[in-house]
């Protein structure tokens, strides 16, 4: 008997055990169902709301969080490539999936076999599909992609327009979902998202008997004109933010906990980590090592200087600014205004979590929550349980 040496999800005695390993890696699938509902109540009467689990739903695991969101009831599900849908489909027989990445070339009958929706955007692509299903006599499903302004993916809107007339092309396929994708709408105001909303509009409205979908997460919290039939969020699933400028309301379903390998006293003048860039200024400082850098996700770009603040982590109450550089397997917390003892050789501090947005730690290393979920890195011991509470000084310290 052979024992697979990595699963999609390792657990158990597939992976290191806890004790080995730099810090834990806590997914509350729970609270992603949860969220699925929340954003589905606030779509319009009617729309679907289906869920993008791409980049293994970005770092919680796709197969799992695919099975739970089934669970509550999510029958569509986006993934970016067809060995995405493949893994997906494994897991989830009976749902529809769609591959926003297209028809990758060569690949059809795998789609076909594997019942996967290539997301089409292009006239090689959609010639491709066609003569696959003209030749499997069987007009498959298929969602189309309306490049309205991001320039990415999908056909610009006259040349679908013209296709869509031209029978020849569309025939053997069974167009089942028209989409487009926003490109500014984590800001409400940018008029791009107007302009998107009326070019799809345009474009679609002869067509009205075939479902569209406009909404990512932001797009869910844009209003009803961006609702349409159906809604494909991501990020907000996952607890991150989608909307700069208000209030994230998600659940946060994703908590990193790293181990404190060792306590040190760094003399005043002295300096910390490789490049010497933060100095121990005034006084000495008590600093924890921490178990966990840049390759376990926790990007360079946040580390502390004495130019420019850093990253932080949080424990019992209290907020840990990081000093000096994050290195590849550690990195220094500054303890010095904890409580002696409060934080020792084998105590775990939070590096993302309830406490510890990712949109937080994302603006101190310049990027968005959205890279950071799915760079969480593959060192951690994972576990699917449910996250503590945040603690209440935790928002009152972010905001200090
Ligand atoms: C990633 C993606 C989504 C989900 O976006 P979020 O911002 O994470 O909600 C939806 N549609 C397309 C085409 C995407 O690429």
């Amino acid at each position: 008997m052979t024992v697979p040496v990595s699963s999609p999800e390792p657990q158990g005695a597939d992976q290191a055990p806890e004790d080995l390993c730099g810090g834990r890696l806590t997914i509350d699938r729970d609270a992603i169902a949860a969220n699925w509902a929340y954003l589905g109540g606030r779509l319009t009467a009617g729309t679907e709301c289906a869920a993008t689990i791409k980049a293994d739903a970005y770092g919680t695991g796709a197969a799992g969080t695919a099975k739970r969101l089934a669970e509550a009831g999510c029958k569509t599900f986006f993934v970016a490539l067809p060995a995405e849908g493949v893994e997906v489909r494994k897991v989830l027989p009976d749902a529809v999936i769609y591959i926003l990445g297209g028809l990758f070339p060569g690949c059809a009958e795998t789609y076909a076999s594997a019942n996967l929706r290539p997301m089409i955007g292009s006239a090689p692509e959609l010639a491709e599909w066609s003569a696959f299903c003209k030749a499997h006599g069987q007009a498959l499903e298929t969602g189309l992609h309306v490049d309205t302004g991001m320039n990415r993916l999908g056909f610009r809107p006259d040349e679908f327009s013209s296709l869509l007339r031209d029978r020849d092309l569309t025939g053997p396929i069974t167009a089942s979902l028209l989409i487009t994708h926003l490109a500014c709408g984590s800001d409400p105001d940018h008029p791009a998202n107007r302009r998107q909303l009326e070019i799809f509009r345009g474009a679609t409205d002869p067509f009205k008997h075939i479902p569209r979908s406009m909404a990512n997460s932001a797009g869910v919290f844009l209003g009803p004109e961006y609702h349409f039939d159906l809604a494909r969020p991501g990020i907000s699933l996952y607890g991150g933010k989608a909307i700069d400028t208000q209030p994230n309301p998600m659940r946060p379903v994703a908590m990193i906990e790293a181990r404190v390998m060792q306590v040190r006293t760094v003399p005043s003048g002295e300096t910390v980590g490789y490049g010497c860039t933060e100095t121990a200024k005034e006084r000495p400082r008590r600093v924890a090592m921490v178990a966990a850098g840049y390759a376990d996700g926790l990007h360079r770009r946040a580390s502390s200087s004495d130019e420019r603040p850093g990253g932080f982590a949080w424990a019992s109450g209290h907020r840990l600014p990081l000093i000096g550089r994050i290195s590849m397997d550690m990195l220094a917390l500054d303890i010095t205004n904890t409580p002696e003892g409060l934080i020792e050789r084998g105590s775990f501090v939070e590096m993302l979590g309830p406490n510890v947005a990712a949109s937080d730690l994302a603006a101190y290393a310049e990027t968005i929550d959205y890279e950071y979920l799915t760079g969480l890195g593959r060192r951690y011991h994972r576990r699917y349980q449910a996250l503590p509470d945040a603690d209440p000084a935790a928002h009152a310290a972010v905001l200090a």
